[in-house]
């Protein structure tokens, strides 16, 4: 399989170079060049695999060339053993066509385990294949940091360095990035913000001598290999709920727009959806997009859903192009536009056909605690902030009852005690194989904001006496 820029100018990239180079260089995201697709029968013969055989059945088009069926196997196999559910990724009915897939039970308790998890042992395999390291530098609100630390942890051709802002992660999702003590792992408290922490970033990135010499490498949201991982739960659903013989819905609580592309993605693919639906919190710059054809940001307040808590949601730009008919410099013109005026109007055309596909819906705090107590007390549920938004859009989206309606759970409650316990009156426990998390130890190191003390420590770690 052979990948494509969104802006049409970066050279084709072969899946392993894609995997590595993350961003286009033309500024652009990769796609496939064409979609594969599984007939009827294809989908029907999926019934009972397990996740990880329906893993390595979904990826392995998007992978041929570059990895064989039984190496992408073995890692699919390897990545989800240690998924706490036996089912990995479970259903749970919680009303007439209404559903729940659970996608919190990886090792950190947030749906970005199902890809990363893969993903770090794609990085490992094709860099060990090449004879080279990376060193991977993020910075992280939350999620992100944690469940790209336990992708990458003790993985020889990787090294990684997260920063997050200092005091303002919780403390869960602290102590879930610092107690992971391996030697390739280094956490890096910013004295500043979110967004200090990501601009800190950009520098190292933007200093090619310095990326070079240290082979610098990101995991974010907007490598394709993420949004890849990501189709197989589409498809476990479907296929669960008797695709390809019936059609079905889904509601996604979004971000950056990587989770409910992969279920564009499936439906390109040949599974049976009617309708994707974008729940958003406050920060609905979606919502206000699929309202009325105009992308226009508008600062970004903090909200009892952090993780969706965006400016502007990168991986947007993949549908467009999709949308706008792969013209790369209809896109390239419409992202230059938003960049240099925060907006950007969508052409009627590409605007209507997304439509046909998506519809968003956007709840306040107030909305989702409701959402919340509500589910505890209809169906016992308790569901986290973030997931609890996705049902709700789902219930308000789901205007044809005669379709199943599958919301994605996407964080375990745990990750998110106080708002569990402002909604329900219940402070939800950590998982049993992460009880002790409060008396593990903790390892971490305290930065000022200044980008020059970043690339000494950074330089300092990839450079270390390795035994
Ligand atoms: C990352 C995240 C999201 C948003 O997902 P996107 O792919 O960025 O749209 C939603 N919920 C939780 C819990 C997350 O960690």
């Amino acid at each position: 399989m052979k990948y494509v820029s969104t802006r049409g100018k970066a050279p084709v990239l072969d899946f392993d170079d894609v995997l590595l180079a993350g961003l286009a260089r033309d500024g652009g995201l990769y796609l496939p060049q064409s979609w594969p697709t599984f007939s009827a029968a294809e989908i029907r013969a999926m019934r009972g695999l397990s996740y990880a055989e329906l893993a390595a059945r979904i990826m392995r088009p998007f992978v041929e060339g570059c990895f064989s069926d039984a190496e992408l196997s073995r890692l699919t196999a390897e990545s989800y053993s240690a998924f706490t559910h036996p089912a990995v990724a479970p259903l749970k009915q919680l009303g007439h066509n209404q559903w729940v897939m659970e996608l919190f039970h990886g090792p950190t308790l947030a749906f970005k385990d199902y890809a990363l998890q893969l993903v770090g042992r794609l990085f490992d395999h094709v860099l060990k294949k090449k004879g080279r390291k990376v060193t991977i530098v993020g910075a992280t609100s939350g999620d992100t940091g944690s469940a790209a630390i336990e992708a990458c942890r003790d993985r020889a051709a990787v090294d990684i360095v997260i920063l997050h802002p200092r005091g303002r992660v919780s403390e869960v999702q602290r102590r879930q990035m610092t107690t992971v003590l391996s030697s390739n792992v280094r956490n890096v408290a910013v004295d500043g913000t979110f967004d200090d922490c990501q601009d800190l970033v950009k520098v190292l990135f933007n200093d090619e001598a310095f990326r070079d010499e240290m082979n610098l490498s990101a995991v974010n949201s907007i490598n394709w290999a993420r949004v890849m991982a990501q189709i197989v739960y589409y498809f476990a659903a479907g296929v669960a709920l008797g695709a390809p013989d019936v059609p079905m819905s889904f509601s996604v609580p979004t971000g950056n727009f990587g989770n409910v592309f992969a279920g564009y993605a499936a439906k390109l693919m040949g599974l049976p959806i009617d309708r994707l639906i974008v729940g958003s919190n406050t920060n609905d710059i979606l919502t206000r997009f699929f309202e009325g054809g105009v992308m226009k940001t508008d600062g970004v307040v903090p909200t009892l859903s952090p993780s969706m808590d965006i400016q502007v949601s990168s991986n947007f730009e993949r549908l467009m192009y999709l949308s706008l008919g792969g013209d790369g410099a209809a896109v390239d013109k419409l992202m230059n536009d938003f960049r240099q005026n925060g907006a950007m109007v969508m052409p009627q055309g590409a605007w209507t056909t997304m439509r046909e596909v998506f519809e968003a819906y956007r709840l306040d705090d107030e909305e989702t605690l409701a959402a919340m107590r509500a589910l505890k007390r209809s169906t016992g549920e308790t569901l986290d902030p973030h997931s609890a938004i996705g049902v709700a859009a789902g219930l308000k989206g789901h205007s044809r009852k005669d379709t199943s309606m599958v919301a994605l759970a996407t964080a375990h409650p745990a990750k998110f005690p106080d708002a569990v316990e402002k909604a329900t009156g219940v402070r939800p426990g950590l998982p049993p194989h992460m009880a002790d998390l409060f008396q593990r130890p903790e390892r971490l190191d305290a930065m000022a904001n200044d980008a020059a003390a970043l690339k000494d420590y950074v330089r300092t770690f990839a450079n270390r006496p390795k035994v």
